[in-house]
């Protein structure tokens, strides 16, 4: 009887800390990509059946931020990033602008390395929630130097500008070196052997780097490749951020062409991604948007008068005309969420953005410990208790 106790007081103490199948995990994100710019590539893309088709857990996702309907990238990547809504423009602070616990901040002191791939600058509103906290989406120079003071492994993107040529003068392309990155501004080859000893920076264009439609070669696709041979090697596993950038940018444009071409871009990587992570097997990949930009369509022509609906043309939401609407180019349409791997199951169903937070979370052993502090009155709370 009395040992019959004492395993029954052990099952608790056993469960507690238990690892899960989940070891490491590639966020995926498509600014603006919204369920028409997913589609197009199924239309637009000679015939080859795209990566998005592998997956078989997806579920649909509410965007707007703690204070706007209609959310931009800054709220959207704070909700992923931290695990709670804020305003649009915030960088990981929430509505009263104090600093919100980032993914990277919780992992780094576990030993779970990480990385961000963007085709903007790295300091933009996406890759930037994932390791600063600024007030404005704006304060490029600020966010730059929270990256220097940051955990983060492995970047690549643009934004050398706001490194090496500062309003402030300060040298802070020297200060990454003095943080022990090794930093390139001319080449990314992504077979290259990276020492798991040492951290990786890539700044490839003073800011944004070229669209696909102005020749932007395979950054995207290389820059995975290179990001997970170098992070695979990792003990103790790895967060890493890919972000195709410019799917946004396309949309503000109205460029249906430079949706389609960043989009399939994107989805290159995307087949990067699933390639690992069926080999490895302990990775979770997720594939996501933080909003839909320009409510984009893919509808008939209008000289198409057989209403044999054959002929698709890339094509925007008319209210974008109205210059009221131009402006606000984002909209706030469900957005589509893919999972593959093991924890892929959770990512079913109907939830909020600041969920996808909190799944990732469920579906590692990266718990958080400590309660959070309710310092956000507006925004929904999403306490996370430690998963037993
Ligand atoms: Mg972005
Ligand atoms: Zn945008």
């Amino acid at each position: 009887m009395k040992k019959l106790l004492f395993v029954l007081a052990l099952v608790p103490l056993m469960s507690f800390g238990q690892k899960t199948d989940v070891k490491n995990v590639i966020l995926m994100v498509g600014d603006g990509m919204g369920l028409s710019q997913l589609s197009s590539i199924y239309y637009f893309n000679d015939n080859k059946e795209p990566n998005f088709s592998r997956f078989k857990n997806i579920g649909l996702m509410n965007t707007s931020s703690a204070k706007q309907k209609i959310t931009d990238s800054a709220a959207g990547a704070t909700a992923f990033a931290t695990g709670q809504k804020s305003y649009n423009g915030a960088i990981s602070v929430d509505t009263l602008e104090k600093d919100l616990q980032t993914i990277i901040e919780i992992i780094q002191d576990k030993g779970v390395k990480s990385g961000l791939v963007a085709t903007s600058s790295i300091t933009h509103a996406t890759p930037a929630c994932f390791y600063s906290h600024a007030v404005s989406r704006n304060l490029a120079e600020d966010i730059a130097k929270d990256l220097v003071k940051s955990g983060v492994d492995f970047f690549a993107g643009g934004g050398l500008k706001y490194f090496n040529k500062r309003a402030d003068g300060i040298d802070m392309y020297r200060e990454l070196i003095k943080k022990g990155f090794e930093l390139d501004t001319t080449l990314l080859n992504p077979l290259k052997k990276l020492n798991k000893q040492k951290r990786y920076g890539y700044l490839m264009a003073e800011n944004g780097l070229k669209s696909k439609l102005e020749g932007r070669d395979d950054f995207l696709l290389d820059a995975t490749e290179l990001a997970l041979s170098y992070l695979q090697d990792s003990d103790e596993g790895f967060f890493l951020m890919v972000e195709g950038s410019q799917i946004d940018w396309e949309g503000h444009a109205h460029n249906g062409k430079g949706i389609i071409e960043e989009v399939k871009d994107f989805d290159k990587a995307v087949g990067a991604a699933l390639d690992f992570a069926e080999i490895d097997g302990e990775t979770l990949v997720i594939v996501t948007a933080d909003h839909e930009t320009g409510g984009f369509a893919l509808a008939p022509t209008a000289k198409d008068s057989s209403w044999q609906y054959n002929d698709i043309h890339p094509t925007f939401y008319k209210g974008a005309d109205d210059p009221a609407m131009s402006y606000a180019a984002h909209t706030t349409t469900l957005i589509p969420v893919l999972a593959y791997g093991p924890g892929s199951e959770l990512f079913q169903g109907f939830y909020q953005n600041n969920d996808i937070f909190h799944k990732i979370m469920q579906a590692t052993n990266w718990n958080i410990t400590e309660i959070r502090q309710n310092t956000n009155p507006d925004a929904q709370q999403h306490i996370y208790k430690e998963k037993r």
